[in-house]
């Protein structure tokens, strides 16, 4: 696609934030010089890439679609930046998503929301909106989302994408700017399971200066593609079919299960549990982790500072409520709450007990099966406007995906059908923690 088309295509879209074409025309003319003389051999070698806006790249602004930081050109390139760059990828540009990825619709970004390429009248999802749908509009091929409780599995589904949330620590989060530090996790998005594996076998990888960066042996992750999953054990558990759920969403999940059968899996359903305390556990530890890593931004060192303040306080004050927008400070809000002496045992505390008996839960369910299938979200896209009008409905629409960050697991979303009016629905693959390449595996045994 040439940098015509997608300023063609985002006059509708608005996929990008960013796209700064004579920076890509620069990096695009070197790496041809280098691939044709032999000193960019890369997997991605020349291939048009989109990165989502809260991961840091030198020298293009990154924004996290926020007031807060509209001017901010980062001096140095995100861990996954630099993988790509080492592996002759072309950055095309900074892809739209919700402010600070708070959010499941990219209808809270302060640059104008992302539509959905499919049926321009629903939203793509988010927060990873953009990139899913820059993928879908064929704009780029491959594109980098972060999921903290969903932002790359839910638009994936949306938009008809594929999109994985690695295991917790596969990729390293140095350069992403931090929503929930112990839930977020950066990750490819893609139009089929091929592409994402190629994509993760480039960003993934040991990083010193993400404490939580796990050191693996193994980083290619498309030799997993052809495995057979004959005898391939999966779980489908039942409490997350049950009401809310909609119908042909349920149908289209029930009737994938047939081709897992088909290619010998043994698929069985069983009760997870737990299921019903998932959402109120995210929504208080992603909130009181948000309201922590979000202090920083008090415009004394960088980001949107006020114009007019009186004394130091006053500017933070200021400067906080312009730059950021509504959602993420209802966010700030509740994490301050429950971080705050007297409600930290009662809330906090009880969220963390209610994560590790999540994860607990999963253990138990990884004894006996390899994978898990379950739908992504409990509906299909929403109309433009209904999710900023029905918050609360919002966050319930989580609930099938929150749990794996909880619990730190790798989980793919990939389409598997389409409903009455031809919007995408998708189906989540959820694995045990490393267990990557028996997802991919079993995922491409659909395409
Ligand atoms: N919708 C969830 C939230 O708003 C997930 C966001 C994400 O994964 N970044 O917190």
């Amino acid at each position: 696609v040439s940098l015509k088309e997608i300023q063609q295509k985002e006059k509708d879209l608005n996929a990008f934030i960013t796209v700064d074409e004579e920076k890509v025309l620069n990096t695009a003319r070197e790496v041809q010089k280098g691939i044709e003389n032999g000193e960019l051999t890369g997997s991605l070698a020349g291939v048009p890439v989109a990165v989502k806006d809260n991961i840091c790249t030198k020298g293009i602004k990154t924004t996290c679609a926020s007031k807060m930081l509209s001017d901010f050109t980062p001096p140095y390139d995100a861990w996954v930046v630099d993988r790509l760059k080492k592996a002759g990828a072309v950055i095309i540009g900074k892809t739209n998503m919700d402010e600070f990825a708070m959010g499941s619709t990219t209808e809270t970004s302060a640059y104008g929301m992302t539509r959905n390429p499919i049926n321009p009248e629903y939203v793509p999802g988010g927060s990873s909106g953009g990139s899913c749908a820059a993928v879908k509009a064929g704009e780029v091929s491959i594109a980098l989302g972060s999921d903290t409780g969903g932002s790359i599995r839910q638009p994936s589904a949306f938009c008809g994408v594929t999109g994985l949330k690695p295991t917790y620590g596969t990729v390293s989060r140095y350069g992403l700017i931090a929503y929930a530090s112990s839930l977020d996790q950066i990750g490819p998005i893609a139009k089929d399971v091929g592409d994402c594996a190629a994509l993760l076998s480039v960003i993934a990888s040991h990083d010193l200066r993400d404490s939580t960066s796990v050191n693996l042996k193994d980083y290619d992750f498309t030799s997993a593609l052809c495995q057979d999953i004959h005898g391939l054990r999966i779980g489908i558990p039942i409490d997350y079919f049950k009401e809310g759920l909609d119908f042909e969403v349920r149908e289209s999940i029930l009737e994938a299960t047939k081709v897992l059968k088909e290619n010998g899996a043994i698929v069985e359903s069983f009760e997870l549990g737990m299921t019903e305390y998932a959402i109120p556990a995210y929504y208080m530890i992603a909130s009181a982790e948000a309201s922590s890593n979000l202090e920083r931004f008090d415009g004394v060192k960088y980001g949107y500072r006020a114009l007019e303040y009186e004394g130091l306080h006053d500017m933070y004050k200021k400067s906080r409520t312009q730059g950021f927008g509504s959602e993420v400070k209802h966010r700030i809000m509740l994490g301050s709450f429950i971080l705050s002496s007297g409600y930290y045992d009662a809330y906090y505390i009880k969220a963390l007990k209610a994560k590790n008996m999540i994860k607990q839960s999963f253990d138990y369910a990884f004894q006996k099966y390899d994978v898990l299938l379950t739908p992504v979200s409990p509906g299909t896209p929403p109309k433009l406007g209904t999710s900023l009008r029905d918050p609360l409905k919002m966050y319930l629409d989580d609930i099938y995906t929150v749990s794996v960050n909880l619990a730190g697991l790798p989980a793919i979303s990939l389409p598997c059908g389409l409903n009455q009016e031809g919007l995408p629905i998708g189906m989540q693959l959820i694995g045990n923690c490393f267990s990557e390449k028996t997802l991919l595996g079993a995922a491409y045994s659909f395409e």
